[in-house]
């Protein structure tokens, strides 16, 4: 048997493969034929910067998973390492395995680099969030991938009350790199037997301050933004633009029709609840975003298209709640965020949640998107924002919205009825 040195055996592997300089590769893929690229160097090379599109197996797996990658054997695979000698032999291995079209990249990711072609560096957690969020990333369903995600994710609050507060702490708890607080309020002593974000010494200050004090020390590396005033048709798009979601913590007409609207016309999603007395609800109104493949559902006004008027609404009454509540109703909709955040299970879309904690049943009714839906419908009416007069009106029970939703399921192109909501 003749006994090769190691360059006598790189020659003989490179006189039997297919090689290509990284500009070929590069105008292959530009030309849009379909060739796997398989990186075969170490993780911590990967993880410096790699081209884009590729994919990783460390060369001591390559037989084992090259298949996993790409079954047709006949099909274009480039492999490529730091200099162009690993994937010579590599490539000299998978011919054996039956690769036919097996090609092996000159000089490897540092002939790329020198061309001056593109590659792309992974974002990977850092070592304090690696720990900090290792209950996560534990999770198959979130991973290190999903984290990052949630890192890199920035979600609007809609108020610092009973549903932000909940909310905010559990999102700045799950890492979601931005939060904006919308609330103008101060913290009065009546607000901490529900709003956790606040204690006794915030008393008098802006709620947005307290809010962004609290999530700093649950995890500094949040990012808070706050917005002292309220929000109108005249600032809704400027602050809410940017933002990957919405959460409605708010308690009032105006503000639920305006968030809304401004999430459907932006395309944003919106993660809505309400609360009243011992009884909750929570839903998710997904814009459709034909083009990104989103089919959505019913927005807020697919079941109430429009407030009632100023008359019919009864008088301004504070309505009591139990305190614990909104804690509940808060913490599902941080859930439902971080699921569209994420990307996992199956959110509250065209799904309604009630929740009675007097008999602690939990119940959803499906809701469907009404085609006269003066904004998500197919012929819409409202479309630019509308700041209706402040009006009161009692926060909607489990009753008044079952018959909404009855109304618009049943009657399907007939607008809900105009109920108290
Ligand atoms: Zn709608």
């Amino acid at each position: 048997m003749t006994r090769l040195n190691r360059d006598q055996l790189v020659q003989l592997a490179k006189s039997q493969i297919t090689e290509w300089t990284p500009q070929q590769l590069d105008g292959r893929r530009k030309a849009k034929e379909a060739i796997t690229v398989v990186d075969i160097r170490e993780r911590d090379e990967w993880m410096q910067g790699h081209i884009p599109q590729s994919v990783f197996i460390p060369r001591g797996f390559l037989e084992l998973q090259i298949e996993q990658h790409q079954p047709d054997r006949d099909a274009p695979v480039v492999i490529y390492c730091a200099g162009g000698v690993r994937s010579a032999l590599a490539a000299r291995n998978l011919q054996e395995m039956g690769y036919t079209n097996v090609i092996s990249l000159i000089g490897g990711f540092n002939g790329w680099k020198n061309a001056s072609l593109g590659f792309k560096v992974p974002k990977v957690l850092n070592e304090e969030q690696r720990i900090r969020y290792s209950r996560h990333t534990m999770l198959q369903e979130i991973g290190d991938e999903g984290q990052i995600k949630l890192i890199e994710s920035k979600v609007l609050l809609i108020g610092a009350g009973g549903l932000g507060s909940p909310a905010a702490l559990y999102l700045a708890a799950a890492g979601v790199g931005q939060i904006g607080i919308v609330d103008y309020d101060t913290v009065d002593v009546s607000n901490l037997q529900r709003q956790i974000l606040h204690g006794q010494s915030d008393v008098g200050r802006y709620k947005v301050d307290s809010a962004a004090d609290t999530l700093a020390e649950i995890n500094p590396g949040v990012k808070v933004i706050g917005y002292k005033e309220p929000i109108t048709s005249a600032n809704a798009f400027e602050i809410m633009r940017g933002y990957d979601l919405v959460l409605n913590g708010s308690d009032n007409f105006p503000t639920r029709y305006l968030v809304n609207d401004a999430c459907q016309m932006l395309g944003i999603p919106l993660v809505d609840a309400s609360i009243f007395m011992f009884e909750g609800q929570v839903t998710v109104y997904q814009p459709k975003h034909l083009e990104a493949g989103i089919e959505g559902g019913p927005c807020y006004r697919c079941l109430y298209p429009d407030p009632p008027p100023p008359g019919e609404v009864p008088s301004c009454a504070e309505a009591g709640v139990l305190g614990v509540l909104p804690g509940i109703v808060g913490s599902i909709q941080a859930i439902e965020a971080i699921k569209l955040l994420v990307g996992f299970g199956e959110p509250l879309i065209g799904r309604l949640l009630l929740i009675d904690t007097t008999d602690m049943t939990f119940r959803t009714l499906k809701v469907n998107r009404n085609a006269e839906c003066p904004v998500c419908g197919d012929h819409p009416t409202v479309t630019e924002l509308i700041d209706y007069n402040q009006f009161c009106g009692l926060p909607s029970s489990t009753h008044a919205v079952e018959r909404a939703v009855e109304k618009v399921n049943v009657n399907g192109h007939h607008a809900a009825e105009k109920v108290l909501v």
